[in-house]
């Protein structure tokens, strides 16, 4: 919810100088109280301030709900985001798998000759090739990586909502975070569900946990 001038104003106020009444308020404002009364009403039911009979009105320090959401809307990818773990698509499945534990991701992205993004292995990929399989250094992460047009991903100037509906939608842990330099998409971060967690965690402010 958009707050107008006058509303910002007696907020203001109450945070500031709270508890306080609508008729020390008004005074301040130099307006009557007949005239703050919508505004202050407003304040209370959209959850801003609290009122109390015979203390006044105070800063309720919870966020409104409108609020969350209009932080939530306003998340950007770029915000979020982590640093993406790369790999170059000729190394072997053994040193992929080496790769993940020594970075602590559980996606790598895979990259060409000229950095441009191929492919995505996930934790899921390496396993499965790992089974029953005792040649790992000879095979090479090109042949089992899921690979372009198949791959999801998002810019940094992205809402993180679209970003989690992507992952949701297509039940993937991780997006890579592109820029497409002409040639080809450029591997600039990564988005996964520990970011989204962070995301939804920051929503609480300073609420108790
Ligand atoms: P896991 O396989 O460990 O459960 P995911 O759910 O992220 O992890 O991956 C599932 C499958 O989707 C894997 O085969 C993986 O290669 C693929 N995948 C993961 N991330 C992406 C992405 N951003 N775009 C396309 N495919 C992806």
């Amino acid at each position: 919810m958009e707050l107008n001038k006058r509303q910002t104003e007696i907020f203001e106020i109450v945070k500031a100088d709270g508890p306080i009444t609508g008729e020390q308020i008004a005074e301040r404002l130099k307006l009557a109280r007949a005239t703050i009364r919508p505004d202050l009403a407003i304040l209370t039911m959209a959850g801003y301030l609290d009122a109390r009979p015979r203390v006044g009105y105070f800063y309720s320090g919870k966020r409104p709900v409108q609020s969350v959401a209009d932080s939530m809307i306003g998340m950007k990818v770029r915000d979020f985001q982590s640093i993406p773990v790369v790999v170059e698509e000729n190394i072997s499945v053994y040193d992929a798998i080496t790769h993940m534990f020594l970075e602590d991701v559980g996606t790598l992205f895979v990259v060409n000759g000229s950095s441009h993004l191929t492919g995505v292995l996930s934790r899921k990929d390496l396993l499965r090739t790992s089974l029953g399989n005792n040649e790992l250094e000879k095979i090479p992460v090109h042949i089992i990586m899921t690979r372009m047009p198949n791959i999801t991903y998002c810019g940094k100037q992205d809402t993180l909502l679209h970003a989690a509906k992507k992952m949701m939608d297509k039940q993937i842990d991780s997006l890579p975070v592109v820029k497409d330099n002409g040639g080809g998409l450029e591997v600039v971060g990564r988005i996964t569900k520990t970011n989204i967690t962070a995301a939804f965690l920051s929503l609480a402010d300073d609420h108790e946990l």
